[in-house]
């Protein structure tokens, strides 16, 4: 009887799991390779996923045109996370924020081909603990990595301090890492020896000659400290044309620049009225240290390694002539190695020297002791933990400006006003959002200049950065309307450039550009650009038409781009080219008084050559760099709203203000870094 009732809850229970089996059967085991694609920011991500066992246990990128080295944390970290934890519920990485993005949609697109429960693979948040707060003890804390951190980090060490880095994003760079290599310094033995002096170079220097110090247009009544510096222009003009005596434009003059020229480019640049009415002028101790110390700031790069056109072993006759950078102002636009490598360089050195860096940690707030003096700073760790800096000589700022955050751009600007929203794009990398500005102000600094960012014109029209289009010689441009006409003096400062392309019909201009030549030489004819895989590159990933001569140049940009497809007339730009031309043989603009004018196009080459032919990209003007910040004086030290150095605290880079007033010229911003970031880190080292 027993046996007989344990056989039938035998068949019971068989027929019970049979009949579960039918209704919940464990789906079978998944395995294989898939595919799963998503858009990142330079263009579609598209990863390989291996699953064995219903698992994913391999994450491949296969296909990616992000910036390798912006991106790499993010491209590491986000595939161990979501192998590790079979979750795509992965926080992103600062710094590469929309390649994560991309990242993880892509392996969630994956994961569906596969058939895997993406509601599992959603759920479970992968989240961080924090370990217990800390407190480190140093000489210097250096926050932010850019090239002023950098740069300051690696010069304090040089005085023999103990030097703390801390960054914010999970890579070190900031906008030093994306921005060019375009570097101003005024060097007398390049303009002597590689340079040569252009007629409309001439007419400006004539034109400085001429300036009567009581021009109202001066503003020497709101700012006599800058009429000195007039006065030493002329004298350095003068005494150029009593060097030169007898010496012709074109066949023997020599290239000419002074600390006083390139003083009175950043004064009449940076000289701006806001919109309340009030003035804004570069402060003249600031820009006479960036324009007599750029030089010599340039020379120590190449002593810590950085390869630049110097060209450390060349004497000066076989050296590299010096540019003119968009919005320069002057030939005197040097250039080293990009930011992909330099800052990767300049951390060796600084680690060679001993300095500690920490990537993913945020200087949130200044530690300042009784007596007034900054003696720390709090930071948190991207998984939460909390560190306490003490330092016995204080603490260096160079955590950037703020074009990452419009809104605290809108809120200081009194420069565009509706030119500007809380949405307008920026050239930046996501961190630099000030918060080393709200840290010192919340301690008492000054800030200045705040009311202006500065916009770059030539930006990409849909990501706001400066990829996807051509770049050249601001002398040898060219840039019209979607109706072909040129709207401005391609050589003017960059606000002048972004209002005037601003003012334009969806803000979007094009830039004509057929090839470098030998800038400011006005005879040499432009004979295109060959069909290179560079330009192949940008032409079929980015926003650039080319053509191997006007008519397939037009036709070209019937095919939109960025957006928009201007559909060129051939005969109007032939006609634009033409005038422009004309003025470039001329030496003389009469539509918008360019005042180094080179590059007339040789369309007759281009008809009868097909391997070469010229280009156009639609551009639009974006936030780049915040003219504003924190108030320094020449030994960097911040000043407080009296004036008065706060005892303990440094700052450099685009976190300060002052140098530029309204309008940063192109080229400076880099001098400004290395030029500001070694003397603060000179004078933290040293706790001076
Ligand atoms: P600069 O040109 O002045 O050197 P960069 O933009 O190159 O400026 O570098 C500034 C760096 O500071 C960026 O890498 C940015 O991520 C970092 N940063 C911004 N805010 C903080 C912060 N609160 N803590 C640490 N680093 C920060």
């Amino acid at each position: 009887m027993r046996r007989t009732v344990t056989l039938m809850l035998c068949v019971f229970l068989a027929a019970f799991i049979f009949v579960g089996c039918t209704q919940e059967t464990e789906p079978d085991p998944i395995n294989g390779v898939f595919e799963g694609t998503s858009g990142g920011f330079q263009g579609p991500v598209t990863v390989s996923i291996t699953v064995e066992n219903s698992e994913i246990t391999d994450i491949e990128i296969v296909e990616s045109s992000e910036t390798a080295h912006v991106v790499k944390v993010a491209v590491e970290r986000i595939p161990t996370q979501i192998i590790e934890n079979q979750s795509v519920a992965v926080d992103s990485v600062t710094g590469a924020t929309a390649t994560s993005y991309a990242v993880i949609s892509a392996v969630t697109n994956a994961a569906q081909a596969a058939g895997l429960d993406i509601d599992a693979l959603k759920a479970n948040k992968v989240g961080y603990t924090p370990k217990d707060p800390q407190t480190w003890d140093t000489d210097v804390l250096v926050i932010g990595a850019g090239g002023a951190g950098l740069t300051a980090a690696i010069t304090a060490a040089d005085q023999g301090a103990k030097v703390i880095l801390i960054e914010k994003s999970s890579i070190l760079g900031g906008n030093s890492l994306v921005a060019g290599s375009a570097y101003n310094a005024v060097d007398l033995e390049a303009q002597e020896n590689v340079m040569e002096l252009t007629g409309a170079q001439k007419d400006a220097m004539d034109s400085y000659l001429a300036l009567d110090p009581a021009d109202p247009g001066l503003k020497f009544d709101a700012y006599p400290e800058w009429e000195p510096v007039l006065e030493e222009l002329k004298n350095d003009i003068n005494a150029f044309y009593a060097r030169n005596t007898g010496k012709k434009i074109g066949v023997d003059m020599p290239g000419f620049d002074s600390v006083a020229l390139h003083m009175w480019h950043i004064y009449t640049g940076g000289l701006r009225q806001l919109t309340d009415g009030s003035w804004l002028a570069p402060n003249v101790e600031l820009a006479r240290t960036l324009a007599s110390e750029s030089l010599n700031a340039f020379k120590w790069m190449g002593e810590v390694g950085l390869e630049s056109s110097y060209g450390a072993d060349t004497k000066y006759g076989t050296r590299d002539g010096l540019g003119t950078v968009l919005g320069a102002m002057w030939p005197r636009t040097h250039s080293f190695m990009t930011g992909a490598l330099r800052i990767p360089h300049l951390e060796s050195v600084a680690l060679d020297k001993g300095v500690t860096i920490y990537t993913e940690t945020k200087g949130t707030e200044l530690l300042v002791d009784g007596s007034g003096k900054v003696v720390g700073a709090k930071a948190e760790q991207i998984d939460g933990t909390q560190i306490t800096i003490n330092t016995a000589n204080g603490v260096v700022l160079a955590s950037g400006g703020y074009c990452a955050n419009p809104t605290m751009v809108k809120e200081y600007d009194k420069y565009w006003g509706d030119d500007l929203s809380d949405r307008t794009l920026s050239t930046n990398l996501g961190t630099n959002e000030g918060d080393g500005i709200v840290m010192a102000i919340a301690i008492g600094a000054d800030v200045t200049g705040m009311e202006v960012a500065q916009m770059m014109p030539s930006s990409s029209p849909v990501k706001g950065t400066m990829t996807d289009g051509i770049w050249g010689d601001a002398a040898e441009q060219i840039w019209i309307d979607g109706n072909g006409n040129r709207f401005v003096d391609e050589y003017a400062e960059r606000d002048v450039l972004a209002k005037a392309s601003l003012a334009l019909e969806d803000s979007i201009f094009y830039i004509i550009y057929a090839g470098r030549g030998d800038v400011g030489n006005p005879d040499q004819l432009l004979q295109g650009v060959e069909y290179s895989e560079r330009i192949e590159g940008i032409v079929e990933g980015g926003h650039v038409w080319y053509g191997k001569n006007l008519a397939e140049l037009a036709e070209a940009t019937k095919t939109p781009k960025a957006g928009v497809a201007p559909a060129f007339d051939e005969a109007q730009l032939r006609a634009t080219i033409e005038l422009y031309n004309s003025y470039v043989a001329a030496q003389k603009d009469d539509d918008f008084g360019k005042r180094v004018i080179a590059g007339a196009i040789d369309l007759d080459y281009l008809e009868a050559n097909d391997d070469v032919g010229l280009v156009i990209s639609p551009r639009k003007s974006s936030l780049h760099h915040t003219m504003g910040g924190v108030a320094i004086d020449t030994d960097t030290r911040v000043l407080d709203t009296s004036g008065n150095a706060i005892p303990g605290l440094w700052a450099a880079g685009e976190v300060t203000g002052g140098i530029h007033a309204g309008n940063r010229l192109g080229g400076n911003a880099i001098a400004d870094i290395f030029v500001f970031g070694r003397i603060a880190g000179t004078n933290a080292g040293s706790g001076n």
